[in-house]
């Protein structure tokens, strides 16, 4: 048995704590805030992520909270016209052989937090801030976290899985501040009495419009509207949580059609977040330390996979770290081997489906909606099948050390 430190009590922290914990291993999770919470806002959630739930032990928990939507609706902001349906039922679960649906970010991170809480081999530990790593380097000795009060911890290895902001990368790669999108994003939730019957879809709909872009779905089992509205306004400063007046946010989103601001008029309350990433890098471990979602690949939200990506890092993490603690500097390695590719591409699949999908104007537009209107739901099911129809192994089937 070994000692496993993981920097980040995120959904990727606690997914990673969960698998790893499964192999046998000891593991303590150094969060910086002092409790262990998320937010209510809402995520999508692909196949591939309840398959790595399936996996960790928690999809039925998440299955149990989460709502089933019947399509992914692509609609022209600026004329209410529907270009594209993807439907999301039977041919597409059969192909997937999971759901896609959305959740609170609450209905993912409470059944990882009660399964962490409830494993013999897991200890939480708020309050804990990692400031940096001390890597004894190859040899079979371990690695220590430094943490803000001057406490260190050692441990056989330490994952960072502590965010886009992560003082484990700081070390590691060394690659500064994230990258300011300029794109900001307003969110608002909403209840569902608020909205019109005749708006009520039981679909993930994304109206697209001149730079800019909005998105809603139902989460909290149809109780709740999510809305999130995203400008691309060249914004240069990253901003979290910033409440923004109504009026602002509708002035912000030009040529809108009629049913487009009768939907954007709904929200209330909104805060504004200006959206951050960062470019894909081919390092992510330093022998005995390895980076782990948000850390290692922080991505735009346009493919709706940041947290999808770090559950399948956590169960691919978990597989790898199957073996004795003298193998763990050439299993990290492994395990970075096998996720860097597919999370470069996603990150970068990600930016470019702002660009060319959801932002153009005039006649890139056109042109979009032209191409998109022409695809088939068997056209699209080819286009998503790389990330949606990801099916990782397990500990069943993973190769041993
Ligand atoms: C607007 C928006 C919409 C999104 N929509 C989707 C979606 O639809 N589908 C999807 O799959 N993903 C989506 N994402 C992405 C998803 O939210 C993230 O990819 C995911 O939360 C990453 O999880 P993580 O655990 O890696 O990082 P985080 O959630 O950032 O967790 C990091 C944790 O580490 C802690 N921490 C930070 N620094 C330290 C430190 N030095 N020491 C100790 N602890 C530390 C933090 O407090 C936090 O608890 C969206 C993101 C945004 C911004």
């Amino acid at each position: 048995m070994a000692d496993i430190l993981i920097a980040g009590g995120g959904i990727g922290g606690l997914a990673a704590a969960l698998g790893i914990a499964d192999r046998g291993h000891r593991v303590t999770v150094l969060e910086r805030r002092d409790g262990f919470t998320e937010l209510g806002a809402g995520i999508q959630l692909g196949p591939n992520a309840f398959h790595a739930l399936d996996l960790l032990g928690v999809g039925a928990q998440v299955r149990a909270r989460a709502v089933y939507i019947d399509e992914l609706r692509f609609m022209d902001g600026t004329t209410d016209e529907r270009i594209a349906s993807m439907p999301l039922t039977g041919d597409y679960r059969a192909r997937f052989g999971n759901p896609y649906a959305v959740v609170q970010r609450s209905d993912v991170y409470e059944p990882l937090l009660a399964g962490c809480r409830a494993h013999p081999l897991v200890e939480l530990r708020g309050n804990s801030p990692v400031l940096a790593y001390e890597n004894a380097g190859h040899g079979p000795v371990g690695v220590t976290a430094v943490l803000a009060g001057g406490e260190r911890i050692t441990g056989d290895a330490l994952i960072g899985a502590d965010g886009i902001r992560s003082a484990v990368r700081r070390q590691l790669v060394g690659d500064g501040d994230p990258r300011v999108s300029g794109h900001t994003i307003y969110r608002s939730v909403i209840p569902m009495e608020l909205v019109p019957e005749e708006l009520r879809w039981n679909t993930v709909t994304l109206w697209a419009g001149p730079k800019w872009h909005f998105v809603h779905y139902p989460i909290g089992g149809g109780a709740h509207l999510n809305l999130a509205a995203t400008r691309d306004d060249a914004a240069r400063e990253a901003v979290v949580g910033e409440p923004t007046p109504r009026e602002h946010v509708l002035n912000e989103f030009p040529e809108l059609g009629d049913i487009a601001r009768r939907l954007l008029e709904l929200g209330r309350d909104w805060k504004a977040w200006v959206l951050c990433d960062r470019d894909p890098v081919g390092v992510w471990t330093d022998g005995r330390v390895a980076l782990l979602g948000d850390a290692a690949h922080p991505m735009l939200q346009y493919a709706a996979q940041g947290a999808c990506q770090a559950l399948e890092d956590a169960v691919v993490i978990a597989d790898a770290l199957d073996c004795p603690a003298d193998d763990f500097v050439q299993r990290l390695e492994k395990y970075s081997a096998e996720r860097r590719e597919r999370t470069a591409e996603t990150q970068l699949v990600a930016r470019e489906m702002g660009r060319r999908l959801f932002h153009p104007a005039g006649e890139g537009a056109r042109e979009r909606n032209a191409m998109l209107s022409a695809l088939s739901a068997e056209d699209m099911y080819d286009k998503v099948a790389w990330l949606h129809g990801e099916r990782l192994r397990g500990k069943e089937s993973a190769e041993k050390c």
